[in-house]
């Protein structure tokens, strides 16, 4: 199969969807692989290791027109809405039901789209995953630096100091995110709070985390007393395929600390909290209702190295089937690739998006 990786072109992202190594895998499997000049830049793969791995290097236009399989991290932007047709296969980070123009350009184009976050197998979202696990990991972080004075927060060191009380961090949604957001806050010495709402979420996360954590079910009593004493609140809710539930409405506001800091993470689904609006790592922090939001839709491109190494030992195994047994045989045989579709044959496929656009097809 003819496989192209293009260069991101949305601002701030910094990975590539594919490494060298997975390059030499499908290459060893038959496959040709173009890759875009400058696609692994950004994330200290260069052309030449590119070469090296088997991969012929094109311009963007040769890269798009080539691929029956083509592989991003994030999904195509207005700008490239001109390069999608009914004969091609695109396998990304999509986000459709948050996201109106690109869903109907793939309608309209009869693009063949699977949605990394929507593959489901029976652990969960395989190929979300990592990301989550890397995205709570940097909220941590961005609690950190931006509790601090120099960077507009209260001057608050997010572990206490002995005999000076930690900083609280309400974390709302138990999963991937919120988990490595807990341990590595908690690792920090902040006193941290998860909130969930799944029984049994809540029963494996107590087991987990043996009283270093507090784990409760989120309720809205629970909900409002535990705003009014965060120092910071993470969004980490999913409902898989869908916007993100508004979990923080506009009137909660008022019950937080004015200089409390609200880390948006569900953000690329939506957000959390009901005034969350997306922002970049150029200006990570937007003001609303006198409270500071911090709502990077794509947290893990700060670390891409860490991050395109995580999404390739994922996704490689998904594309190297898709290549050797074309990808309408590869989705009928794998229920857990057929789960990733979203639009096919100019129709939407996904629940969850369909429910989104009901208007469309
Ligand atoms: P997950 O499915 O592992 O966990 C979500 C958790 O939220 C589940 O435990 C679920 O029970 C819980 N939940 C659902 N509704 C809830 C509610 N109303 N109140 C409390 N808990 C609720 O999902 P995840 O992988 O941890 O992802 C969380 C969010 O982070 C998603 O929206 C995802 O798209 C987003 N994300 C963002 C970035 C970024 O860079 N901003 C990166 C990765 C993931």
């Amino acid at each position: 199969m003819r496989i192209s990786v293009v260069k991101e072109i949305k601002p701030q992202e910094t990975r590539v969807g594919l490494t060298p190594a997975g390059v030499t895998d499908l290459v060893q499997h038959g496959h040709e692989v173009f890759v875009e000049r400058g696609a692994g830049d950004a994330s200290a793969y260069s052309d030449a290791d590119y070469v090296a791995a088997g991969a012929r290097l094109v311009d963007q236009d040769t890269a798009w027109a080539n691929a029956e399989l083509l592989l991003k991290v994030k999904e195509p932007i207005a700008s490239e809405y001109r390069f999608l047709r009914p004969d091609l296969t695109i396998f990304a980070y999509l986000h459709l039901a948050a996201n109106r123009p690109l869903t109907e350009a793939l309608v309209e184009a009869g693009t063949f789209a699977i949605g990394y976050e929507t593959v489901q197998d029976d652990t969960g979202l395989p190929l979300l995953t990592p990301m989550s696990e890397i995205a709570g990991r940097l909220a941590a972080h961005a609690a950190a630096t931006y509790l601090m004075s120099q960077f507009g927060g209260p001057g608050l060191l997010l572990g206490g100091a002995p005999g000076v009380a930690p900083a609280r961090v309400l974390i709302i949604g138990g999963g991937a995110v919120g988990t490595n957001a807990a341990f590595l806050a908690r690792g920090m010495g902040a006193e941290v709070t998860v909130l969930d709402t799944s029984a049994k979420r809540i029963r494996q996360l107590d087991a987990m985390f043996e009283g270093r954590v507090r784990v409760l079910m989120s309720d809205p009593h629970v909900l409002e007393d535990e705003l009014r004493q965060a120092d910071v609140v993470v969004g980490a809710v999913l409902v898989p395929g869908r916007a993100a539930p508004k979990v923080v409405r506009r009137e909660h506001l008022g019950l937080l600390r004015p200089d409390a800091l609200l880390i948006d993470v569900a953000i690329d689904q939506g957000g959390a909290f009901e005034t969350s609006r997306p922002t970049t790592y150029e200006d990570p922090i937007v003001v609303i209702d006198g409270l500071r939001h911090y709502c990077v839709a794509n947290m893990p491109s700060a670390v891409p190295h860490t991050s395109t190494r995580a999404l390739t030992s994922v996704t490689l195994a998904y594309v190297r089937e898709m290549a050797d047994r074309g990808v309408a045989a590869a989705v009928a045989a794998d229920a857990s690739l057929a789960a990733g579709v979203n639009v096919r044959d100019g129709a939407i496929v996904y629940p969850g998006v369909a429910e989104a656009f009901p208007d469309l097809p």
